[in-house]
């Protein structure tokens, strides 16, 4: 079959042909449907080779969805031709973490060697992919797999870091969404769907702006050294109650810091590299900082629950699996709106 691999540390992924993969006990056979393309990915194959907590070459792929096409030994509860959404953050399903649904934080994750699908194991970016456990699997219940396959991550991240937030989204709150790219388009969703905040969308391209205008959000300002100040006016001086940063970059931080009012929640999202100083008087009083992690499998069952009732619509630019070295490629140069998503079988 074929597959988009990382293969050479500092390359670009390639379209290889590798052996179709054959379910063991307990496994299931995916037919991917659609995989998503994440900005993560380019953080990995940014990293140096010694930083790689896996073995190359890796199939990428960490947003997946596709029907069942094979069951391993001992499957039971599964019909062969069901869509499925794939849960991605595999844990030991064992540990305390693991136990209480909190599988993106699993204990034993790094010590067993669990990793996930397209970020260590082989994942949905070809034309059939390895579950390894049934749980790990999510009703896609009639959902378009090419519409809806980036909630299992753009979707399911951004509605984890807002569920921290919660109680502080009352009507009269503001909060602040830092890059409106594939996360930061849903969370605007989101925050429509679940609360009466109001959303100030910051980027630094128009289209990405407009974007956020059309999924919701209340006021767009072009993320650079005055972002906050706008934000302060914007706010009655107040600041902001949350802000989440979706590219996390000492930019984008410092906005954040600079733009937090009394007891605001900072969450820190994207892996670029920037960072919040805490410390009394270095922000504002009670304000937090955070780095949350992906999502549970209930919180991504919920995701999929909004999207059923029409709440969350991801705009997609559909590649076929030949094209996936140029989704990357466009990515990487800021040219994707929304979300690409890769069809392995066209
Ligand atoms: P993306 O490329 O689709 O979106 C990033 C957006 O940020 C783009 O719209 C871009 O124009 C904008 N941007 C770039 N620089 C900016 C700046 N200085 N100010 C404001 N906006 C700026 O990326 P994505 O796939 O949505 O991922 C977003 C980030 O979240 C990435 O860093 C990714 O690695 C990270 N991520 C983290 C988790 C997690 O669990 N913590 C999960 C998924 C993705
Ligand atoms: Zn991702
Ligand atoms: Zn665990």
């Amino acid at each position: 079959m074929k597959a988009v691999q990382y293969r050479t540390p500092g390359s670009a992924p390639e379209v290889v042909t590798v052996p179709d993969p054959e379910p063991g006990p307990g496994q299931i056979l995916l037919k991917v449907a659609a995989a998503g393309v994440c900005h993560s990915d380019i953080a990995v194959m940014s990293m140096p080779a010694e930083q790689l907590r896996f073995p190359l070459p890796l199939t990428l792929g960490h947003e997946g969805a596709g029907t069942v096409a094979a069951l391993g030994a001992g499957v039971e509860g599964i019909e062969v031709g069901e869509m499925m959404a794939v849960y991605g953050p595999w844990g030991c399903g064992l540990c305390r973490k693991c136990t209480q649904g909190q599988e993106n934080y699993c204990l034993r994750a790094a010590e067993l060697g669990i990793f996930p699908p397209g970020l260590g194991a082989p994942g949905a970016m070809a034309e059939y992919m390895i579950v390894d456990d049934l749980r790990h699997l999510v009703p896609m219940r009639g959902l378009d797999p090419v519409q809806n396959v980036s909630l299992t991550d753009a979707g399911l991240t951004p509605y984890h870091a807002i569920s921290l937030s919660l109680p502080k989204l009352v009507p009269g709150s503001t909060t602040v969404v830092i890059g409106a790219g594939g996360l930061g388009h849903v969370a605007i969703q989101l925050l429509r769907a679940l609360t009466a905040t109001r959303v100030i969308a910051l980027d630094v391209s128009a289209d990405r702006l407009d974007l956020a205008r059309r999924v919701g959000a209340h006021e767009t300002v072009l993320s650079d050294e005055h972002a906050a100040d706008r934000i302060r006016t914007l706010t009655g001086g107040e600041g902001a109650q949350v802000i989440l940063d979706f590219v996390g970059a000492p930019p984008t931080t410092a906005t954040a810091a600079a733009a937090a009012g009394i007891d605001a929640d900072i969450t820190v999202v994207g892996l670029g590299g920037g960072t919040v100083a805490v410390g009394f008087a270095t922000l504002p009083f009670q304000t937090t900082v955070t780095a949350p992690y992906w999502g549970s499998r209930t919180e991504l069952v919920e995701v999929l629950e909004l999207a059923h009732h029409g709440a969350v619509d991801v705009h997609v630019e559909t590649f076929g699996i030949d094209e996936a070295p140029l989704a990357y490629q466009r990515l990487h140069a800021g040219e994707i709106t929304g979300r690409a998503v890769i069809l392995p079988h066209g």
